[in-house]
C-alpha cells in the first residue's frame, strides 16, 4: 500500500508517518529527511538541495524525483510506502504516479492533515529533530525524557536552521502557491482523505490509523 502524507510543514506528518510506519509495518519515505541525510553526509545532491532549504523554497523537480525515484526501487518499498513531504509540486505528483505506474504499482490513498498557520508557527518554533534517527519532539507538545536527547535513539536533539521565524514564513507562503493546490488535484482523483491535524498528537493519531487501516482492507494489506 503506497500512502501519502501531505499538509504544511509542521503538520505532523514526520509523528504521525513514524507511528504509521509501526502500525503497518511500511517504510518511512521523508524526502526532507533523505536532502538532510545528503547534507550531512556532503554529497553534491546534499550541498545543491542545501541552497533551496535556507531560503525555504523547494528543491528542483528533476532531482526531487529522481530521488524518490531511487529510493522507492530499494526492496523495502516493494510492498508499500508511507511518502511524507513528497510530492509538493504538480509535477512531482505526475512523477510519482509515473514511477508507481513504472513498478506495476499505484498511489492508494492520500491523507491530508489540515491544521492553521497560526498553530503551525507554534509546532515549529519548538521543533527538536533527533540527528540521528529524525524523530521530532517539541518543547511544550512533546518534550523528550531527558531535554536534549531523543528517547528513541539517544541521539543528540537540535533545531533545525528552517525553523526559524522568517524561514517558516517562507515555507508557509511556497506551501500554499506550490503544495496547496494538490489537495484538489487528489481529491479529483478520489485519493484524498482529509482528517484534522489540530487536536493532540494521540487523536490524529487514532484518526489517521482508523483511515489507513480502512485503505489497507481495500489494498490488501493487513492492519496490524
Ligand atoms: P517539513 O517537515 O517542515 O514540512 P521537510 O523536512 O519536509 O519540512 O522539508 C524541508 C525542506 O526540504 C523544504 O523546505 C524544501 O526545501 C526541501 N524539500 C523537502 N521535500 C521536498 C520536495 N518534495 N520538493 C522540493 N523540496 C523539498
Ligand atoms: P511535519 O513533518 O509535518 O513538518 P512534525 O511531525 O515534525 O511535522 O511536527 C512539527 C512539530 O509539532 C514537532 O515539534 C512535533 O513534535 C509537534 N507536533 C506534531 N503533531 C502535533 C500535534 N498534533 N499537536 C501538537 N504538536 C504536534
Ligand atoms: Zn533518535
Amino acid at each position: 500500500m503506497y500512502l501519502v502524507l501531505l499538509g504544511p510543514p509542521g503538520a505532523g506528518k514526520g509523528t504521525q508517518a513514524e507511528r504509521l510506519e509501526k502500525e503497518l509495518g511500511l517504510p518511512h519515505v521523508a524526502s526532507g529527511d533523505l536532502f538532510r541525510e545528503h547534507l550531512s553526509k556532503g554529497t553534491a545532491l546534499g550541498s545543491l538541495a542545501k541552497t533551496y532549504m535556507d531560503r525555504g523554497d523547494l528543491v528542483p523537480d528533476d532531482v526531487t524525483i529522481a530521488m524518490i525515484r531511487e529510493r522507492l526501487q530499494r526492496p523495502d518499498c516493494a510492498q508499500g510506502a508511507i511518502l511524507d513531504g513528497f510530492p509538493r509540486t504538480q509535477a512531482q505528483a505526475r512523477g510519482l504516479d509515473d514511477m508507481l505506474a513504472d513498478m506495476g504499482r499505484a498511489l492508494d490513498g492520500v491523507l491530508y492533515l489540515a491544521v492553521p498557520d497560526e498553530e503551525l508557527v507554534q509546532r515549529l518554533s519548538g521543533r527538536w529533530i533527533c540527528r540521528q534517527c529524525q524523530t521530532p519532539y517539541h518543547t511544550l507538545f512533546s518534550p523528550p525524557a531527558q531535554a536534549g536527547v531523543c528517547d528513541a535513539c539517544g541521539g543528540e536533539l537540535y533545531q533545525r536552521d528552517d525553523d526559524r521565524p522568517e524561514t517558516v514564513r517562507a515555507r508557509l507562503r511556497v506551501y500554499h502557491q506550490q503544495t496547496a493546490p494538490l489537495i484538489d488535484y487528489y481529491r479529483r482523483a478520489g485519493l484524498l482523505v482529509e482528517v484534522d491535524g489540530s487536536g493532540d498528537i494521540e487523536s490524529v493519531a487514532a484518526a489517521l490509523l482508523k483511515v489507513a487501516c480502512t485503505l489497507a482492507e481495500k489494498s490488501d494489506t493487513p492492519c496490524r
